[in-house]
C-alpha cells in the first residue's frame, strides 16, 4: 500500500487546491444563500458544473474531445476530495455523469455522442437512470416495462420506481422488455428517452426526510425512434452492466458525520451521571466505530494504490459501501438517541450540530439500499470474492412470460 501522493500527484493536487481557492470563493459569494432543492439551488449547481467544465474537472478522467479533464482516476479521486473541503458539491450530476453518459459513450453513434455528451458535461442537461420498477429491483432483469416495435418506432408503456432527479431531468437512459418469449435476460432492450415527452409521467415520491428527491414513473405509449436504441435489440442486459459497473464506483463511499463528531457531542451531552463520553459502554461503541473507520479508511488506500498503478480496483467498494453505510446509520441512532429531546429537531437552524446526525438518520437506510442491497453485496462478495456457491436461479432458462410472474 502507498499512502503518500506521487510528486506528480502532489503537483495535481496543489493546481487543484490553488483553482479551487479562488473559484470555490467566487462561487460562494455570488450563490452562497441558495437553499437546496430551490430553483435558485439548481442554478447554483449549474454554474459551478460549468465553471468545473471550463477548467477540465467536471469529469477529470473523460478524454479533453469530450469535455473532460483527459486525466486519470487518481487525479479524479483527489479532485473530489480537495472539493468536498471546499464545501461546493452538488449531486446533481452523479448519476447522470457517473452512470448514463458513460453508457450513452459507450453505446451510442458518434452523432449522438455529439448532441449529449458536451451539455450533461457543463451541466446545462441532466439525465436519469430508469431501471428500478416494483417487481424488478435487485432482480433488474425481471422488469415488466414493454416496448413494441411498430414500423421505424418503438411503442414504450409500463413504470419505473425510485428514479432519482426524474422530475429535474431532461433525459434518461431507460432498460425495458422487448422480447417475452426469451429467458429474463436476453429480452432486454435499452433506450435513452426525453424525460419532458408528454407521454412520461413523473409522480415524486414524498420521503420522511421532507423531500421528494425520487420518483415513480409512467410511460403511455411513448414513441421512441430505434436511432435512440443504445446497444443491439436483446442485449439491453449487457448495456445495463456497464451502467451497473459504474453505480457501484460512484455510490461506493458516504458523506456523512463520523466518529469524530460523535466523540464531541458525547463531551458536552449525557445523563445525570455526566457527559456521555465517560460512559463505559458509549466508550465500547466509540471503540468499535475508530476501529472500522480505520479500516475503511486503509481499504480506501488499497483502492488509490490499485488506481495509480493502473490496475482495476477489487471487491472493496463493495466492502467499503456495506461498512460505510451501516456504520452512518448506526452513529446516526446513537447520537439521535443522546440529543433525547432534541433528537427529534431536523431543522439545521435550531437542532445539535445542524442537524448532521438527523439528516444521516433519514439517509442511511436508503445508502443501504442504493446501488444494490447490503444482501446483494454479501452475496457479490461471497460469489465473487471468497468463492462460495453461487445464490439459486430457478429461472434462468425459463421464458420470462412463462415465470410465474412475467406476465
Ligand atoms: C436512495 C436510492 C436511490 C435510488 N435511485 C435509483 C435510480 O435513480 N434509478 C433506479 O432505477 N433505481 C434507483 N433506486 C432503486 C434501487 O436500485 C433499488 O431499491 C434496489 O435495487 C433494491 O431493489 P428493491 O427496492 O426492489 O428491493 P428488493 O429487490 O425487492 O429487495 C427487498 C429485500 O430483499 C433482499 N433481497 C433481494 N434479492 C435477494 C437475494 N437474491 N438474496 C438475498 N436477499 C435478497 C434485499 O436485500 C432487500 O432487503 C434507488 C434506491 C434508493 C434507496
Amino acid at each position: 500500500m502507498d499512502f503518500n501522493d506521487s510528486p506528480a500527484e502532489a503537483a495535481y493536487r496543489d493546481q487543484a487546491r490553488a483553482w479551487l481557492a479562488t473559484n470555490a470563493a467566487a462561487h460562494k459569494a455570488e450563490h452562497g444563500d441558495a437553499k437546496p432543492t430551490t430553483p435558485e439551488h439548481m442554478a447554483a449547481a449549474k454554474a459551478w458544473q460549468a465553471r468545473k467544465a471550463a477548467a477540465g474537472y467536471a469529469c477529470v478522467t473523460w478524454p479533453k474531445e469530450w469535455g473532460g479533464g483527459g486525466g486519470g482516476p487518481v487525479q479524479s479521486v483527489i479532485f473530489g476530495q480537495e472539493e468536498a473541503k471546499a464545501g461546493v458539491s452538488y449531486g446533481y450530476f452523479t448519476i447522470g455523469l457517473g452512470m448514463c453518459v458513460p453508457t450513452v459513450m459507450a453505446f451510442a453513434d458518434d452523432d449522438t455522442k455529439r448532441r449529449f455528451v458536451g451539455p450533461a458535461v457543463t451541466g446545462e442537461e441532466i439525465w436519469c437512470q430508469l431501471f428500478s420498477e416494483p417487481a424488478g429491483g435487485s432482480d433488474v432483469a425481471a422488469l415488466r416495462t414493454r416496448a413494441v416495435k411498430d414500423g421505424d418506432d418503438w411503442i414504450i408503456n409500463g413504470q419505473k420506481v425510485w428514479t432519482t432527479g426524474a422530475h429535474y431531468c431532461d433525459y434518461g437512459i431507460l432498460l425495458v422488455r422487448t422480447d417475452p418469449d426469451v429467458p429474463k435476460h436476453k429480452g432486454l432492450t435499452m433506450f435513452w428517452i426525453d424525460m419532458k415527452d408528454p407521454a412520461v409521467e413523473c409522480r415524486p415520491i414524498h420521503q420522511m426526510s421532507g423531500g421528494s428527491e425520487f420518483n415513480e414513473v409512467y410511460f403511455t405509449d411513448l414513441r421512441v425512434k430505434d436511432s435512440q436504441r443504445l446497444g443491439a435489440v436483446g442485449d439491453g442486459w449487457k448495456v445495463a452492466l456497464v451502467t451497473l459497473m459504474n453505480e457501484r464506483l460512484a455510490v461506493g463511499g458516504s458523506a456523512g458525520p463520523n466518529y469524530r463528531q460523535i466523540l464531541d457531542l458525547a463531551r458536552t451531552l449525557g445523563g445525570p451521571s455526566g457527559p456521555a463520553v465517560k460512559d463505559a459502554g458509549f466508550r465500547e461503541k466509540l471503540a468499535d466505530w475508530y476501529v472500522a473507520s480505520e479500516g475503511l479508511k486503509y481499504t480506501r488506500f488499497r483502492t488509490m494504490t490499485a488506481l495509480s498503478r493502473g490496475q482495476t480496483p477489487g471487491p472493496e467498494s463493495s466492502i467499503g459501501k456495506i461498512i460505510a453505510a451501516n456504520q452512518l446509520q448506526d452513529l446516526a441512532n446513537a447520537a439521535v438517541e443522546m440529543e433525547d429531546q432534541y433528537g427529534i429537531l431536523a431543522d439545521p437552524a435550531v437542532a445539535p450540530m445542524e442537524a448532521a446526525f438527523q439528516q444521516s438518520l433519514m439517509w442511511a437506510p436508503g445508502l443501504r439500499i442504493a446501488g444494490g442491497t447490503d444482501e446483494i453485496l454479501k452475496n457479490i462478495i461471497a460469489e465473487r470474492v471468497l468463492g462460495l456457491p453461487g445464490d439459486v436461479r430457478v429461472d434462468k432458462d425459463v421464458p420470462f412470460k412463462d415465470m410465474p410472474t412475467g406476465r
